[in-house]
């Protein structure tokens, strides 16, 4: 009796998983695996991915993208105590009901050009934006947006600044981080008055104590206090390989921005597969899916496209 009830057991089980069934079952296999495979990988999304769309309907976008397969969200939009004026509680609560975890943002101080006088004024605003999101749980507290570099002196400051930035977010138990686009793989000078790009030189002479932006931020950098998320493919429109990179700072690269053209895969143009060897390798534990503009349909449509492209891919764990 006890082995016939395990035979059957057994049976629906098999059943279940479509093998011992016809063309249906094979479709629930596959949609069991798919479910096993989205429920193992932690795909984290960048919200400023949605656009617009997310703020028609905060908890209903969010129930989708949980079951596209997302598990972590990192913020945008945080401006006076909200974001994009909703209150950072109901903003979490939102994601808590839908199974998601708030676990990094993107934030901007209003100063782009930092001087000895507005330092005072940038650490003012770290403060409250750290204190703000340590309320919710938030883990990384992270600047998007390339500050003013135009020349070594620029970038001493601009160290400095994110130390202090690092030191706040520490005090209120976040981790201070910096976010790249391909801008910061340009060059500058000591008393230079631009930074630059690609093919540009600075003649034919190798100017003394010429620095890549980057490289610059992360030497002038404490590691204890800052860290970086790589967007790899604007390190590739940098004209550097993020493999490099990941290689050449395994202790300063802590999160990645996984992001393509558009829609992740589909340019041909980014090698995810040596991208996610060398993460793990670092140990890297997060990643962020970005994606700004689109071919056709509508943005939660490219979202799930990269979170399919995701779950896929059998080199991502
Ligand atoms: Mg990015």
């Amino acid at each position: 009796m006890t082995d016939r009830r395990n035979f059957l057991k057994s049976a629906s089980f098999l059943m279940a998983g479509g093998l011992l069934a016809g063309k249906t079952g094979q479709a629930t296999a596959s949609t069991l695996m798919k479910t096993r495979l989205a429920a193992d990988k932690k795909i984290g999304l960048q919200i400023y991915s949605l656009g617009r769309e997310l703020y028609e309907d905060v908890p209903g976008g969010m129930k989708k993208l949980k079951a596209m397969g997302y598990s972590t969200l990192e913020l945008a939009g945080y401006r006076d105590g909200k974001i994009n004026n909703i209150a950072m509680s109901d903003f979490k609560k939102m994601a808590d009901d839908a199974g998601l975890k708030i676990i990094s943002t993107h934030v901007n101080p209003p100063i782009r050009e930092y001087t000895a006088s507005n330092k005072g004024e940038i650490a003012e605003f770290w403060k409250k934006a750290a204190d703000d999101h340590a309320k919710i749980g938030v883990t990384y507290l992270i600047q998007p947006g390339q500050p003013s570099t135009r020349n070594v002196e620029e970038l001493a400051i601009v160290g400095e600044v994110f130390n202090e930035a690092g030191k706040i977010a520490k005090a209120a138990g976040l981790s201070f981080g910096y976010h790249n686009h391909d801008m910061e793989f340009s060059r500058v000078v000591p008393g230079g008055t631009e930074m630059l790009f690609g093919r540009r030189g600075f003649g034919r002479e190798q100017p003394k104590g010429l620095e890549i932006v980057y490289d610059g931020l992360v030497k002038r950098t404490d590691p204890s206090l800052v860290f970086f998320e790589m967007d790899v493919y604007w390190t590739v429109m940098g004209q550097q390989d993020p493999v490099e990179y990941m290689k050449k700072y395994p202790n300063r690269i802590r999160l990645l921005h996984i992001k393509d053209r558009m829609v992740l895969g589909e340019s041909g143009m980014m090698n995810f597969e040596n991208i996610f060897k060398q993460a793990y390798a670092n140990g890297i534990k997060d990643y962020f899916v970005e994606l700004e503009g689109i071919n056709s349909g509508t943005q939660f449509e490219g979202v799930k496209g990269c979170a399919d492209y995701l779950l896929k891919a059998s080199f991502v764990k």
